[in-house]
Order: structure tokens, then sequence, then C-alpha cells
């Protein structure tokens, strides 16, 4: 039985007559890739106002790993939700916050003695780090990567790595940021090991002419480049960072917020890596679709800003606390980190193979369920094909399948499909991602 059932153009007319009453209410700044409106989720599928039944392969941008609209969630927000919807955390606390932070500080791949805070969304958690990686190291630098996405606020932009359209208009920005590049190897036609030397080198060079090490209280990375493409960095890199880090007392900060919660195959994609971060900062799929975030990591570091200093109205919600506890219990019940790697080894091989068919298809790459293709106008010089790939986003979308572009040239498409999905729904994606690609 396909998934995918509609009775409508996509979009249908409810949908029109929505986006008319949004245009005309909502600030331009704030775009909506598909332009339908959801009424309701189920694991990988989606209803639209219209009745039309569609594939959603974008996961609220990697929020929902453990599927739309889970019952056990669903449930676990309506008793808490008739209980205590908030209390805020600074004022009178509640156990499902503790509850969590205890968990959270369990599953973390730190080993010694770890805290954990939480906050509402990833871009706070990021901002977070930063704040304890410098109160505990008494330092103000900053390191970042190119093409990195760390959010949205002022500080949090000053870290993330796209000048249009995140960055435009709205600087100036934190001082004491300081930029790597991220190794990007087949965008620069390299091989891994190649990459893995010239960043050896350029991050020697870095701390000779940029900054000096004993200036910079954190190094933030995405193990795997988010809204950057779903680039991965060559093998020994992250164990290479590690290594500079600990010898200048820098806190390596760990961007799991879109890596995160299985979608790489572990619970959390620096596990790939088998190196210890000292901060790592989560949020999307945390709770299973509800608005929360977290730091987790070195205990010295987490205790090192003053009290009071830390916290947010909102910030570790109880009902969102429950929700965050009901989706890790379902990631460890269902193995959903097992269900990645077969889901990611399922998905690699068939898109291995229409790259084969499809020219437009340069490049198949990801950890785990973490995949993308990026599509390029030809194969040797790598030209991104970025209306291309804007047309295969509509082509799909009015056959019913939702896709998500990423990377620095928009040329990227990425799988952040529930990690629930049934393998038959997947290959009903592929199929439709393909027509789409043909007449692109
Ligand atoms: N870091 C990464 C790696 C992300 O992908 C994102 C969101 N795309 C953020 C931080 C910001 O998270 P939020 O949108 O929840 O603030």
């Amino acid at each position: 039985m396909p998934t995918i059932e509609l009775k409508t153009q996509v979009p249908g007319p409810r949908s029109v007559a929505l986006w008319e009453r949004r245009q005309a209410s909502v600030a331009r700044g704030l775009t909506t890739l598909h332009p339908i409106f959801l009424e309701r989720g189920s694991g990988a599928s989606v209803t639209d106002v219209d009745g039309n039944r569609l594939l959603d392969l974008t996961g609220g941008i990697g929020a929902l790993n453990v599927g739309h609209a889970r019952p056990e969630i669903a449930q676990a927000i309506y008793e808490q939700a008739q209980k205590l919807t908030h209390s805020a955390i600074q004022v009178t606390a509640y156990e499902p916050y503790v509850a969590l932070c205890e968990k959270l500080c369990a599953i973390a791949p730190i080993d010694g003695p770890k805290k954990a805070f939480l906050v509402t969304t990833g871009t706070e958690a990021v901002e977070n780090a930063v704040k304890l990686a410098r109160a505990s190291t008494g330092r103000a630098g900053v390191v970042v990567f190119e093409h990195a996405f760390h959010g949205r606020s002022l500080g949090a932009l000053s870290f993330t790595s796209r000048a249009r359209p995140y960055k435009v208009g709205f600087g100036p920005f934190l001082p004491e940021v300081y930029r790597l590049p991220y190794p990007t190897f087949y965008r620069q036609g390299l091989t891994s090991e190649v990459a893995l030397e010239a960043s050896r080198v350029r991050i020697a060079e870095f701390f000779r002419t940029v900054v000096a090490p004993e200036q910079v209280a954190c190094l933030i990375i995405e193990p795997v480049l988010g809204e950057g493409g779903f680039l991965t960095p060559p093998p020994g890199f992250l164990e290479h960072l590690r290594e500079v880090t600990q010898q200048h007392g820098i806190a390596l900060v760990i961007d799991e917020v879109q890596s995160g919660f299985c979608r790489s195959g572990r619970m959390f994609a620096v596990e790939h890596a088998r190196i210890q971060p000292d901060l790592i900062c989560l949020a999307k799929s945390l709770a299973g679709g509800m608005p929360l975030g977290a730091v987790v990591g070195r205990a010295a570091i987490m205790d090192s800003a003053e009290p009071g200093a830390l916290g947010g109205t909102y910030a570790g919600n109880p009902v969102a606390c429950v929700a965050a506890l009901e989706a890790i219990a379902i990631m460890e019940r269902e193995d959903l980190a097992g269900r990645a790697r077969q889901l990611g080894e399922h998905l690699r091989a068939k898109l291995e193979a229409m790259r084969e068919r499809q020219p437009l298809i340069g490049d198949v790459r990801g950890l785990g369920a973490m995949l993308a293709i990026e599509l390029v106008k030809d194969r040797e010089t790598r030209a991104p094909a970025t209306e291309e790939t804007a047309r295969i986003v509509a082509l799909a979308r009015g056959r019913g399948l939702l896709i998500l572009p990423t990377g620095t040239y928009g040329n990227v498409l990425r799988f952040l499909v529930p990690l629930t999905v049934e393998l038959e729904q997947v290959d009903e994606a592929l199929a439709v991602l393909e027509g789409a690609i043909a007449l692109a």
C-alpha cells in the first residue's frame, strides 16, 4: 500500500487560501519552503488540510527522529499538562527537569562527573555552551568553522557561517570569533587523507597567525555539517581537534543539534570518532517535536557560571521535559540507532545506484541515516545545480514527497526522515525523487 495519496493538486485549494492569509499577516523574513498547511502526521507521513497524504523526508528539520505525533509522547504531554504546565525552574522545581538532566548525563559520551542544564532551542544551547566555556577558562576567543550553522540569535549568528540569507543586514556580530575551514573534501576535490593533512597544517598556522591558543575559550564543531550540506570531516579530524584543544586547555564543544539522537547510527555522531568532548549542545529530536534544548558536559565547566547566571522562563518546561524523557525511552526501546544504521545502508545503496543513472547526482554522502545527495551541473567542475535542486523539490512536492535542500549552495538534498520510516516507504520516496530528478 503506497503511503502517498493525493486528493487534489499540491498545494490544494485550502492550502492556497490559507497561504493568502499567511502572506498578509506573517513577516516576510520568515519563509516556508512548502506552501502547504498540515493537519496531522504519523510516522513518516503527513496529511494536509486538503486531505492529501504525503511522505515527509524533512522530519521537522530533524526534530522528529521518533516520528510524527507519537502516541506515547502525546500521552506523556497530556498527563503532564493536566498536572503542571509551567512554573519556571528558577522559581520552583519539578522532577521531570531533574530526571531529564540525569538521563542526559547518563547517555552523554563523556567519562567522569557530568552535569546538564536545559534551554528551549539549539541556538540557546550553543550560546550557553560558549558562556560556560568563557566562564571556566577566563578566555574570550571562540573558534568556529566555515559552512557551520549554530543558530539565528545575534550571539549564535556570530558563529553561523552563511552570509545570505541568515546574516545579511543584521551585524555587527560578536568580536573574538575566529573561523577555520571545514575540510569539505568533496567540493575541494581532495581525498580524505590529503584533506586531513591540509587541515592539520592549517590549524597549526591558524594558531600562529590568527589567534593565540591561550586566548581561545572553546572550539565548536558540528560532527556532520547540517545546514552546511551534510559533509563529514575526514576520519581523524575530530581526533586531531581533540588533541589540539586538550593541549591548549580549550573546551571542545560538539554541536549535536542536528546530528544527535540516533540520526547518525549512534546516539550521538561524535561517538563515531571515539573522542570525548567537553560540552555537547542538544535540541531538535531531544523532545520528539517539543521545544527543548540542553547543554551537557564536564561538571567542572558546567558549574563554572555563578549561581543565577543561567536560566530562561521556559527553559526546561515540564511538558517538554516529559516529552524528552519519553522520546529518549523510545530511542532506546526501539534501538533507533541500529535502525538508523540499517536505514542508512539501504538508502545509501539505492542512492549510489541512482547516481549511476542520474548524471545530476555528484555525490552521495553522510553518516548512518544522516544522508544526502549533492546535485551538480557537471561532475568534473562540481558546479552546483542550485536551480535544478529547487525544481526537483517543487516537482517532488507536486507528487506527494516533501524534501528539504541544504548546503551553502542550496544544491544538496538531505534525508531527515523519521527513523521509524518503513523501508517500503523509503523506496516509494526514492521512486518519486528519481522521477523528479529525471525531469529537472
Ligand atoms: N545547531 C545546529 C547544528 C543546527 O542544525 C541548528 C538548527 N538547524 C541549530 C544549532 C539551531 O537550533 P534552533 O533552530 O533550535 O535554535
